[in-house]
């Protein structure tokens, strides 16, 4: 029995997006994958509300991660950690050799624009990393907030890991002065895991090639640079299937309207919220709380591996909690295809299993 999805990815996947996977091959160096990519770009510059260029990457979305920040911090990048991802962030940045220093919020907490002008006031670092929503704490960062104090420090640029957000919450790429967003076909874009996707600002595009050690395949400059001159293609072979599938789906997210889906993730949100501080508690504080994904406080101090066993038999799972998270908090994820009809019924569920829980 297929399980439907309450996890922060992989998410749901609509049966004729699916099968849009097995559209037969074309070649990559053709016509045909031009076309492809031309029109998934002008799609997703309407979900990214941006006119940046749009770089597409066969990876999961922590590839844009490792790319971006090795392929264009030339002095020292500042990563504000809210959790696990931001966290894996700066992991990453060690791991390449690049000057970083990190911040991490109290567990539950956002990114404050106080702590953002702290330390870009110290005029150490030229590339700044934020994660929009934080996957394991259920913290959605303001990035109007954020926004504000960054126009101060304009030389700066901005990297944002939208993963778990991105066409689930409202992101003007453009207004906000975001330089790369990144995010991943398996979280609110409800595809397949499999690609990642970032916009890049010229500028940014521009500053990278002061950075010498660039690496080659996650390099955003390579992968730009077969979209200027080879009409929209990638760089090196492109997993087609996810571009098929892709440029379907978006038809879909555009046709459903942004508005609309952003209305109706607030909406989830909202009754998930609700139910949760109902029957648990909400982990992180209210007024960031994310709106694709909840974590819960489990309160009860329930066995959260025996409640997903129990929801399994039900078709359903949902997430418990992440790292050391883990049996101490859970996870409703609203993201994707899933309606407020679904989060009705796995939070009923949940309750019926509740009183019977081992
Ligand atoms: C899922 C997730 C990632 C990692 O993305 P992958 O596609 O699994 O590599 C990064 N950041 C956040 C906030 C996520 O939720």
């Amino acid at each position: 029995m297929h399980k439907k999805l309450f996890i922060p990815g992989p998410t749901e996947v609509a049966p004729e997006v699916l099968a849009k996977m097995a559209t037969p091959m074309i070649g990559h160096r053709t016509k045909d994958a031009s076309n492809l990519q031309r029109e998934i770009t002008e799609k997703l510059r309407k979900v990214m509300f941006t006119q940046n260029p749009i770089l597409l990457s066969t990876s999961s979305g922590s590839g844009l991660m490792e790319g971006s920040i090795r392929s264009l911090t030339a002095k020292r990048a500042v990563v504000f950690s809210v959790g696990a991802f931001g966290n894996r962030w700066f992991k990453m940045a060690e791991a390449n050799g690049i000057p970083a220093d990190k911040h991490e919020a109290e567990p539950g907490h956002p990114t404050t624009p106080e702590i953002v002008d702290k330390y870009l006031s110290t005029g150490k670092y030229d590339v700044m990393t934020i994660t929009h929503n934080e996957t394991s704490t259920g913290v959605m960062n303001n990035l109007e907030e954020i926004a504000e104090v960054k126009r101060k420090y304009p030389d700066v640029l901005w990297l944002v890991d939208a993963v778990s957000s991105l066409a689930g919450a409202k992101i003007e790429v453009d207004k906000l002065g975001i330089d790369v967003c990144i995010t991943s076909t398996q979280k609110c874009l409800a595809l397949p895991p499999g690609m990642a996707i970032c916009s890049i600002t010229p500028r940014a595009l521009e500053y990278g090639k002061n950075v010498k050690h660039r690496g080659m395949y996650l390099d955003l400059l390579e992968l730009y640079k077969y979209i200027e001159t080879k009409d929209h293609q990638y760089a090196f072979t492109p997993s087609l299937s996810h571009m098929f599938a892709m440029n379907y789906q978006l038809d879909r997210i555009i046709a459903e309207g942004m508005e609309n889906r952003f209305k109706r993730h607030q909406e989830m949100a909202e009754y998930t919220r609700a139910w949760a501080k109902e029957h648990f508690a909400l982990f992180p504080v209210e007024k960031y709380a994310s709106v694709t994904l909840t974590t819960i406080t489990n309160t009860k101090g329930i066995s959260v591996a025996n409640l997903n066993s129990e929801l399994g038999k039900l078709g359903m799972q949902i997430s418990n909690g992440y790292g050391d998270l883990k049996e101490k908090t859970f996870r409703i994820a609203h993201m994707g295809e899933l309606t407020l009809n679904d989060l009705k019924e796995v939070t009923q569920a949940i309750e019926k299993i509740l009183p019977n829980l081992k």
